[in-house]
């Protein structure tokens, strides 16, 4: 049987080397982290010591660099009509992708970002300004767009957005893509059915191509399919519910790519919600 990667959003309030024994401890192969305090501008490089102690627990605890995940900060809007935040925008992913490049993180989730009332077209287009900006400056780290709830002028909450994105970038090959699936059951993708999951897998292939999706944000959602607001909640309790899940988690193209948990849960840092996703596939 192939390895299934699970984990879950990791605090990184103990520091980053704590990160991947916590992991490990509750339970997970795989973990995402912010890579800074997400609700501030600031952000800074960590001392070299953490960077080189974070790289001794990966190897400790044997996680791959390749199952290890940063997401962006939340004020990052790199849509934004607004000269001066779509500058810091940029400056601020930037300095993201500096903090991955020293611990080693390959990969760096994004928002793609919202438009504000300016419209798609313009707002897509900052976008991929912005994505062009990060790859010229940061050469090895990976931007993954992560599909979006659609609401509050959001952009790429359809695979076909996303893929818009993607294309025209100077360097498509390093653009990646992470699905969340509480922001899909928002915009109407039903993976509580065969056919649902099928429909979203070949509209992914049709568009920017399965294998570029990187990273599986595994949350149910609070609200009932297609009403778009935005609220995680513990796997089994909302509308996707664990029957979902099951159908959902069956599928090999999804058991090829990390599932890492977003939910309303930090408490036992995710332990048992970790070991009822391992239920729901049969790993335990
Ligand atoms: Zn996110
Ligand atoms: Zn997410």
């Amino acid at each position: 049987m192939r390895m299934i990667r699970i984990g879950a959003h990791m605090p990184i309030s103990y520091g980053f080397e704590k990160v991947p024994q916590m992991t490990i401890d509750s339970g997970g192969n795989t973990f995402q982290i912010f890579p800074h305090s997400p609700r501030t501008w600031r952000a800074s490089l960590p001392a070299k010591r953490s960077c080189d102690e974070f790289q001794i627990q990966m190897e400790k605890y044997e996680i791959p660099f390749e199952a290890a995940f940063c997401h962006c900060g939340y004020l990052i809007n790199l849509a934004s009509p607004k000269d001066d935040i779509w500058q810091k925008s940029v400056q601020l992913l930037i300095i993201e992708g500096r903090i991955c490049q020293a611990l080693g993180i390959p990969y760096l989730n994004v928002h793609p970002g919202s438009h504000t009332g300016a419209g798609e077209k313009e707002g897509t287009d900052r976008i991929i300004r912005a994505v062009d900006e990060f790859l010229k400056i940061i050469p090895d780290v990976m931007l993954l767009l992560e599909n979006v709830s659609p609401k509050g002028g959001n952009i790429g909450f359809t695979m076909k957005q996303l893929a818009k994105i993607i294309e025209p970038t100077i360097q498509p090959h390093r653009v990646g893509i992470t699905y969340d699936t509480c922001h899909g059951f928002d915009a109407g993708y039903d993976i509580t059915t065969k056919e649902g999951v099928e429909k979203l897998l070949d509209e992914m292939e049709g568009t920017f191509g399965l294998s570029r999706v990187k990273m599986i944000h595994l949350n149910d959602s609070k609200a009932p399919l297609g009403k778009a607001l935005d609220r995680h909640e513990n796997i089994g309790k909302g509308f996707i519910g664990d029957k979902g899940f099951r159908n959902f988690l069956s599928f090999p193209q999804i058991q090829m790519i990390p599932w890492v948990l977003e939910t309303p849960n930090e408490e036992d840092l995710y332990t048992k919600e970790i070991a009822h996703v391992k239920s729901l596939v049969g790993l335990i």
